[in-house]
């Protein structure tokens, strides 16, 4: 019991890394790039909030395009899919992962389907949105801003609680 608890941590603490060092390596880092992969991020998603104060429209049904939206669910689904062989050995850490893939993934399109929704339960990617960029890489829970230091808060913004 435990031991699966501790996989269960292990496994939230790992995904919050994950965002963290693919967000700014990744998505901002290579993404900036504009015949990268990863330019969809920054090119697309960071210019439609951007526009449209944090909503995304595209997250508002998904269509069989080739977007931001669909990108994110392809790069997701490779996660998902290279993780796999950990069920055999560390179940409850893939199981973990996992879960915190798909709240990632609901948090990331609510904040941008309800931009009140996001200052009130996700004002660190509320921030990264209206900073553009600079700091606040973490989505669905702002631990590892925390521990580099790159927490920024916006004057603009209500304080975390
Ligand atoms: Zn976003
Ligand atoms: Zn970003």
């Amino acid at each position: 019991m435990a031991a699966a608890a501790l996989q269960i941590v292990c496994a939230l603490l790992y995904a919050n890394l994950g965002e963290w060092l693919m967000h700014k390596y990744l998505l901002h880092g290579l993404g900036k790039k504009p015949g990268s992969i990863w330019a969809y991020h920054w090119y697309e998603h960071h210019r439609v909030c951007a526009e449209h104060g944090m909503l995304d429209p595209g997250y508002r049904s998904l269509k069989w395009s080739w977007n931001a939206q669909t990108k994110e669910l392809v790069v997701l689904a490779a996660i998902v899919a290279l993780h796999m062989p950990l069920f055999f050995y560390v179940p409850f850490f893939a199981a973990g992962l996992y879960a915190a893939l798909a709240l990632y993934y609901y948090k990331h399109r609510r904040a941008h389907l309800d931009p009140e929704w996001a200052k009130r339960h996700l004002i660190w990617h509320y921030q990264h949105h209206l900073r553009a960029g600079n700091g606040n890489w973490c989505v669905t829970w702002p631990w590892c801003d925390y521990l580099f230091g790159s927490r920024i808060k916006s004057p603009e913004g209500p304080a975390d609680h």
